[in-house]
């Protein structure tokens, strides 16, 4: 069946079509037959160049030889036991082995269940209240995050979704990006701070980069504090090389929160930290946290198969760097300057320069961006649909992909 007839059955029977919002693409998504490589084949009979790669944890592309050989050899043995397993061992010893700050972790089933422990953990060991988030910073879809980004620098939040009572999120205050000032203000009005959550490279209004000394100075700034700084990996762990955002900006955070690429495509979130913070959740201490299918065997396989082989082939990154930067510089001039990349991240801002923060990311011209998207779909290239989610490239990607994806920018820009 066609994408546009399978989408008018999905909408009777899923709200709105889909099973997550980003991809209720206008009038209708494009339905996935396969992927295999750096390629999505559509039912519809297209072959498309995807810069997707399911918002992020390919980095090995669609279907990797090496991870699909490690899950089917787990898929022979069982694929959910209710009982520890090894594999648990494994991939601890790499995940704690690859990041200096964490000394255990814990492994759930998504991005969103990690940061929601991890809030959860620092509440528990600080007995403190309230957390702190990046305004436009995405960490899940759980309560006490969804917050009205962009709603004035430090104020106490107002919930971004129906259903979110306004108590939960009045413990959620926001800062700018890059501006350790409102950071310090905020703190200094404030000693009820448990956490501040961050991502330290920002993954979800687009990339936008920290500046220098930025992330160290938050990092000294909460510790004088006495203020837990959680990192959310989730995007940048493994994507901007081994040991993620924080071995590359060299800071040490409390809690570490992992998902998308360590689980090598399957559902993943980590949350992990210093010993002494990890022992308080249950059973080995009284934070509750619990999960049917954390850690389970097939996801625990293609992640240490996924991990295994980064380490194996850890040039793979200097390689992905290298296309970002054919793609940059092969555009025509008066976008170079709004072209935002890092390793194997890439985005074009439709506006004048790259953004600093939430409130400029929003200034883009979303309605060129979705001009321009259009475009690139129907010269076979799939990017992410809104300004605000960022492109990647893959190991899958040949050199010929990334000629082919540069010609196309010019194209349809
Ligand atoms: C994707 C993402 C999450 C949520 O992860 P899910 O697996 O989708 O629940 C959390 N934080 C960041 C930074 C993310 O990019």
């Amino acid at each position: 069946m066609k994408s546009s007839e399978l989408f008018e059955t999905a909408k009777t029977l899923i709200p709105g079509g889909v099973s997550s919002p980003v991809r209720a693409i206008k009038p209708y998504p494009f339905y996935t037959k396969r992927a295999e490589g750096s390629k999505i084949y559509t039912e519809d009979g297209d072959s498309l160049i995807d810069c997707c790669m399911g918002y992020g944890p390919l980095l090995l592309g669609h279907a990797h030889p090496f991870v699909k050989s490690a899950i089917k050899d787990q898929l022979d043995n069982g694929w959910l036991f209710g009982t520890p397993a090894e594999a648990e061992i494994k991939l601890a010893k790499i995940v704690t082995g690859d990041h200096p700050s964490m000394d255990m972790c814990r492994f759930v089933s998504s991005g969103s269940e990690a940061t929601m422990a991890a809030i959860r953990l620092a509440r528990g060991y600080s007995g403190k209240k309230d957390i702190i988030k990046v305004e436009g910073g995405f960490h899940g879809a759980h309560d006490g995050v969804l917050i009205q980004a962009g709603s004035g620098a430090t104020t106490m939040g107002v919930p971004d979704s129906a259903g979110v009572i306004p108590e939960i999120v009045s413990h959620t205050a926001q800062v700018p990006y890059n501006d350790i000032e409102s950071l310090e203000n905020l703190l200094a009005k404030n000693n009820n701070v448990a956490a501040f959550i961050i991502e330290p490279v920002m993954g979800n209004i687009g990339p936008i980069l920290p500046e220098d000394g930025y992330l160290k100075e938050v990092r000294k700034i909460t510790e004088e504090n006495d203020v837990l700084l959680i990192c959310d990996e989730v995007i940048c762990g493994y994507r901007l090389g081994i040991g993620g955002a924080q071995v590359k900006y060299d800071i040490k955070p409390d809690i570490t929160t992992l998902g998308k690429i360590v689980g090598g495509g399957l559902p993943i979130g980590v949350f992990g930290g210093r010993r002494e913070i990890m022992e308080m959740v249950a059973p080995a201490g009284p934070v509750y946290q619990a999960g049917t299918f954390s850690g389970n065997p097939l996801t625990l396989a293609s992640g240490i198969a996924m991990l295994n082989y980064i380490h194996d082939n850890s040039r793979l990154y200097e390689r992905l760097d290298g296309y970002t930067k054919i793609i940059h510089e092969s555009l025509p001039e008066k976008y170079r300057d709004s072209f935002v990349r890092l390793g194997s991240i890439f985005k074009l801002f439709f506006r004048e320069k790259p953004p600093k923060n939430y409130v400029q990311a929003k200034e883009s011209n979303t309605e060129k961006y979705a001009d321009f998207w259009k475009k690139m779909l129907q010269s076979g290239v799939f990017l992410p649909p809104s300004q605000f989610e960022t492109n990647f490239v893959s190991a899958a990607h040949t050199e010929e992909d990334i000629e082919y994806i540069s010609g196309a920018y010019n194209k349809c820009l």
